[in-house]
């Protein structure tokens, strides 16, 4: 397989000029078209791809571009349609890798086929499950060779920066499990918004990764699905045309990898941090009106000393110094007292009106 291998086609097949479009502007620029025509998607209501109708697009696209075409399956019945209309590799979505029995149904069905098969890794961060569905293909008989691994991240609990956690320690276990077996990069769907492809793909490449697999659609904005890390064929183009694929000579891949999971871990950490403060504020706040309605006076001199010793203490026990223990509660008490107070002056305007 010729390094670094770059795959780029459309999330979603809408219509036939959508993908000859999209198509023909990646030609020159990538080594195999994805388009998704069967859509995993999590909510119903969205739309879940045209269906077997689209692979004949596929194909039309795979003769005028010459490239070879990858499309998604999820089912025996999917993997029917697709090698009847020529593709030439398939990939098991995130959504798929994450279920044992479909995994094993379509290693069943792809049985003595020639055929590349893709396989990304599931949507939660288990590596068993990655490296089980590797398993189920080869024990059918895929070869190494024919085999790629695509990591898309992982999704995670609360907001962060990327749609999906890298989790570059997990990918790097899959290799080391799968030293033969290729190991390409989405950026897109680890990103999820199109201004981050260039730097996660940049971070694929200092790893050492075989390559990529983006995103790319002639109306980014007008896509049915994905539209907001969609990037067009000639933003795609100048990205792959910065991006620098070091030897491994003069950087360190592993010091990379864990700075990167190390700043995801902060970022998720700060997001859940002030998810749960503001949780925190509202609860005061509910304080305030019943404070308000009971004549209590918003201050607790007891309370609040009672709060101090117990979280010092708590916070000792963790390793955090005194002074910076004092120091968060002490902000967050003034906020809470203002919170409070503004609860009840709200209350008490009402009263007046
Ligand atoms: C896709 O590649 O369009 C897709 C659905 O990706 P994932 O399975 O990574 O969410
Ligand atoms: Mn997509």
């Amino acid at each position: 397989m010729k390094k670094p291998f770059i795959i780029a086609g459309p999330c979603s097949a809408e219509s036939r000029r959508q993908v000859l479009d999209t198509c023909m502007a990646l030609v020159g620029k990538v080594d195999m078209l994805r388009i998704g025509v069967w859509k995993p998607r999590s909510k119903p209501d969205s739309f879940e791809g045209v269906g077997a109708r689209g692979l004949a697009w596929v194909a039309e696209a795979k003769q005028m571009t010459g490239l070879p075409a990858a499309v998604e399956v999820a089912s025996p019945h999917h993997i029917e349609s697709a090698l009847k209309h020529g593709v030439d590799a398939l990939w098991l979505g995130a959504r798929t890798t994450v279920s044992p029995f479909a995994v094993q149904a379509i290693a069943d069905a792809l049985r003595g086929v020639d055929v590349k098969i893709m396989i990304k890794n599931p949507v939660n961060p288990d590596v068993d499950l990655w490296s089980g569905a590797v398993e189920r293909f080869g024990a059918v008989g895929f070869e190494s060779r024919n085999m790629i691994l695509v990591h898309r991240g992982f999704s995670c609990y609360g907001r962060a920066k990327y749609r999906n956690a890298p989790m570059w320690n997990l990918a790097f276990e899959m290799r080391t499990r799968f030293p033969e077996t290729a190991m390409l990069c989405d950026p897109s769907h680890m990103g999820g918004a199109r201004e981050y492809v260039a730097e996660i793909a940049q971070t694929a490449a200092d790893l050492r990764y075989d390559g990529l697999m983006i995103e790319s659609h002639i109306h980014p904005s007008e896509a049915m699905s994905d539209a907001s890390q969609q990037i067009t064929p000639d933003e795609l183009g100048l990205i792959l045309s910065s991006l620098q694929w070091r030897d491994g000579r003069g950087n360190d891949p592993s010091f990379t990898r864990r700075l990167e999971d190390l700043r995801n871990e902060i970022d998720r950490i700060d997001t859940e941090i002030f998810a749960l403060l503001s949780r925190r504020m509202d609860i005061a706040e509910s304080i305030g009106h019943e404070k308000k309605s009971h004549d209590v006076a918003i201050l607790q001199d007891k309370r609040w000393r009672s709060i101090v010793d117990n979280i010092g203490a708590r916070a000792a026990a963790l390793g955090l110094s005194s002074e910076f223990v004092r120091t968060i509660l002490d902000a967050i008490h003034i906020e809470s007292i203002e919170r409070q107070n503004s609860a009840m002056n709200k209350v008490r305007s009402a009263d007046n009106d």
